[in-house]
């Protein structure tokens, strides 16, 4: 039912540029409209799990990621002040392979991926209201002009004007936590490994990107007082140093050559209860922003993106193409936002029994059934929505 059919995709970040490829690939008419002047990323990594990966690679693009990104081996917790492994994930299986991936080079091959079978990009076009109106949207861009589209999907993140519409009385709230994100230039000498440093109230996720050149660190810190959420706030360096001035030396040098550094408040944000009305729908973080504690606001996104192609692309009417994808995705979206909530208390125990106990149990657990613990997370990581 989509040859030829004109579909409006709001946003061009790694959500709104995939389901605007698999809407090509089914024959839909696609316009994207991204804000910003150019398809960009910020320069920070993303970790792409089996689950997402499978989408790109039903989309025809894993290849040309993995060119820059290669699988990574192993995920490693360590204690902070001595840098000991607490527990390892081996991530060897060929039929799951993860990847580190700048965020640039994967939205570079989704773009071009996505003009290259027909989608149109408006850059530079910033909507400032969206409201559901028929089998559409009625959309304000910033110089006030107003357009009616067709189907419009809302692929435009965090802050998605079409999500505060269709949920009106969802409010986020800060969690008490601030991160940190840099890229430090690396000599290619890391293996393909993600390490996090848990330590009393802070961890520190480190892996390279683009084959070494690049080391990528997060940074987690509890806080009482509030700052803004989003990417760009930049913060100084010594600040980042400080907060983790007692981490062991490996982590201490690292800091020490970091130039640039962004800061933002996480927040918690409900999953949406209305994911369409009429002819809109959300999509990605538009309808489920997580904390960053599995690593799967972008995997999500890109679940989302195959399965609604999909839904639209086997239902006769729109409206149910709109309540399947709903019935397909949310309550899982919600289970795996609800599980990176939980898992920043794990990383942040506070020295003492309980701390003492968590490690030691990790550690036997790796040692009698390291399969046991990889397994927790196994029904986010194998499902694969284009089976
Ligand atoms: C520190 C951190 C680390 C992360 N690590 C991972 C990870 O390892 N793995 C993972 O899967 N996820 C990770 N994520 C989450 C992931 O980055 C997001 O979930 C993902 O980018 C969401 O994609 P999206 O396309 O829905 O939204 P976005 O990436 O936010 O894209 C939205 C797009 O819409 C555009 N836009 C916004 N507003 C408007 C407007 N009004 N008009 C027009 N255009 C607009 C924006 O410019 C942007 O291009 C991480 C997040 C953080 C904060």
């Amino acid at each position: 039912m989509l040859i030829g059919q004109e579909i409006t995709v709001l946003g061009g970040g790694i959500g709104g540029l995939a389901v605007s490829l698999a809407l090509a690939r089914h024959g839909a008419q696609v316009t994207v409209l991204e804000q910003a002047p150019a398809i960009t990323e910020v320069g920070a990594g993303i970790q792409i799990s089996p689950n997402g990966w499978v989408v790109l690679k039903a989309l025809g693009v894993a290849e040309a990621v993995a060119e820059q990104a290669p699988r990574s081996r192993a995920v490693r917790l360590r204690d902070f002040r001595r840098g000991a492994e607490v527990f390892s994930m081996a991530l060897n299986d060929p039929a799951k392979p993860w990847h580190f991936v700048h965020r640039a080079d994967l939205v570079d091959v989704l773009a071009a991926a996505a003009q290259g079978a027909g989608v149109t990009l408006r850059l530079g076009t910033r909507i400032t209201a969206v409201t559901p109106e028929g089998e559409g949207a009625r959309i304000t861009l910033e110089d006030g002009r107003e357009e009616a589209h067709g189907l419009t999907i809302s692929a435009d993140g965090l802050h998605s004007p079409a999500r505060k519409v269709l949920n009106p009385r969802t409010r986020p709230f800060f969690t008490g936590q601030v991160a940190w994100r840099a890229t430090i230039p690396q000599d290619g000498s890391l293996a393909p490994e993600a390490h996090v440093f848990m330590g009393p109230g802070r961890h520190l996720v480190r892996y390279p990107l683009r084959q070494g050149k690049l080391v990528n660190i997060v940074a987690v810190e509890e806080r009482d007082g509030w700052v803004a959420e989003g990417w760009h706030h930049t913060d100084h360096p010594a600040n980042l140093r400080r907060a983790f001035s007692d981490f062991c030396p490996e982590v201490k040098n690292l800091l020490a050559r970091a130039e640039e550094v962004n800061l933002w408040g996480l927040f918690r944000h409900p999953v949406a209860v209305n994911w369409y009305q009429g002819g809109l729908a959300l999509l990605g973080d538009a309808a489920h922003p997580t904390l960053p504690f599995l690593a799967q606001g972008a995997n999500m996104a890109l679940e989302d993106a195959w399965t609604l192609a999909r839904c639209l692309s086997e239902e006769d009417l729109p409206e149910a193409a709109l309540a399947r994808y709903q019935a397909l995705r949310r309550d899982r979206t919600a289970r795996i936002v609800e599980a990176a909530t939980d898992n920043a208390t794990n990383y942040h125990l506070r020295p003492g029994p309980l701390r003492f106990a968590a490690h030691s149990a990790l550690r036997l657990a790796a040692r009698a059934a390291p399969q046991a613990v990889t397994n927790r997370y196994a029904w986010i990581h194998t499902h694969d929505v284009t089976a």
